[in-house]
């Protein structure tokens, strides 16, 4: 997902107190000591029982902004109960007012207080090595399942750092200082805005696929067609890793013309009529959004893909909504001899 939607969708800070983490925690290298209230939520049955079943169902959330209350993200937590994720994914903030521990933090709060399996974002452009050598430091702490391997979104005024110039580069990183970690990767079914072409782009994905990724999530889409022909190109190019689907549903008429912009995510006609009809309407227009989001959701999981990740927005109602909808689509069936 666009970097952007850290910055622009963050939920207010929660009106009523929540738990804090612990103030040890908050230094950077101490990711692992978090233990602030106990478990709200049951180890969730899927991640733990089947690891390899298909399709897989994940959940993204992002860390609340600097200056918003802490205590926001159990409101995130706390309200996905019942919504039974294979993991959860955090991303990682670029900006300059970013808190370069706070996805370690989160990740290991989710792991730790949740029992939910945990991938941690890293985002590489202003990273040395030494800088990446400590992220990972943090997640290792933190236990986390596997990095999200990324080379992040250009800041302005801000300079790269010249060692990561790709997420490859990151990729390959990983590989050789920490060969047991599981390495996840960024794809783009419409094509990286950056790129010529979706198949230059798909050439791309090839090459970080071969310096050491074993599962892709894609970037959102509205049209289940073109994330199904992206990965026939995939395979074509011979890429044969787990790749999950990015839903990002729909919450409000700037969200998606914002999304179709920075990402070049197309508005299907379907879509462009729901905006049209309910963009002064903001509860029908949602309650429309999690139809549309169930419904690429079940002829994704009919037209047999790997796997769906749905990027929350830290918007856990919704979540939870779409979960009702499709959650037993995710069903895992008894394995037979
Ligand atoms: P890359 O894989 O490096 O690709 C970027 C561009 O470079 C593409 O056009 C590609 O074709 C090209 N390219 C790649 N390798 C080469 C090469 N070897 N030679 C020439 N060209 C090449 N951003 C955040 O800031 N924080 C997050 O937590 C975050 N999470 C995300 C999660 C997902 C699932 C997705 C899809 C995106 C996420 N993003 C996040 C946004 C991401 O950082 C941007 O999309 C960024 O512009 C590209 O990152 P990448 O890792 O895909 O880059």
């Amino acid at each position: 997902m666009a970097d952007t939607k850290l910055a622009d969708t963050q939920q207010p800070a929660a009106s009523q107190a929540k738990p804090q983490e612990p103030a040890a925690d908050k230094a950077a290298g101490s990711a692992a000591t978090a233990n602030a209230k106990a478990p709200a939520q049951a180890s969730t049955q899927r991640a733990t029982q089947h690891r390899d079943h298909v399709p897989v169902f994940s959940l993204e959330v992002f860390p609340p902004k600097r200056n918003a209350a802490v205590g926001t993200i159990y409101d995130t937590l706390d309200g996905l109960q019942g919504v039974d994720p294979d993991f959860i994914s955090v991303t990682y903030g670029t900006g300059k007012q970013s808190d370069r521990t706070a996805t370690a933090r989160i990740c290991n709060t989710i792991r730790q207080e949740y029992d939910i399996p945990v991938i941690a974002h890293l985002t590489a452009q202003y990273l040395d090595e030494q800088g990446a050598a400590e992220a990972l430091e943090m997640f290792e702490q933190a236990k986390v399942r596997g990095v999200l391997a990324l080379r992040g979104d250009a800041v302005p005024g801000r300079e790269p750092a010249g060692v990561f110039d790709h997420a490859s580069d990151l990729v390959a990183f990983i590989r050789r200082t920490h060969p047991d970690l599981t390495i996840y990767g960024a794809c783009y079914p419409e094509g990286h805005p950056q790129s010529v072409s979706l198949k230059q782009d798909v050439e791309n994905l090839r090459t970080k696929v071969d310096a050491g990724v074993s599962h892709l999530i894609s970037q959102l889409f509205y049209d289940n067609a073109d994330f199904l022909n992206f990965v026939q190109m995939a395979r074509a190019e011979g890429i044969d890793v787990p790749i999950e689907a990015g839903i990002m549903p729909v919450m409000n008429v700037g969200q998606v013309r914002r999304m179709g912009k920075l990402c070049g995510a197309r508005i299907p006609h379907t879509l462009d009529r729901m905006l049209d009809k309910w963009q002064d309407d903001p509860r029908s227009l949602r309650a429309a959004g999690i139809v549309y989001a169930s419904q690429q959701i079940s002829d994704l999981v009919a037209q047999g893909v790997q796997g769906v990740h749905l990027y929350t927005m830290n918007h856990p109602g919704i979540t939870r909504r779409i979960w009702q909808n499709v959650g037993d689509l995710f069903e895992v069936k008894e394995q037979t001899a």
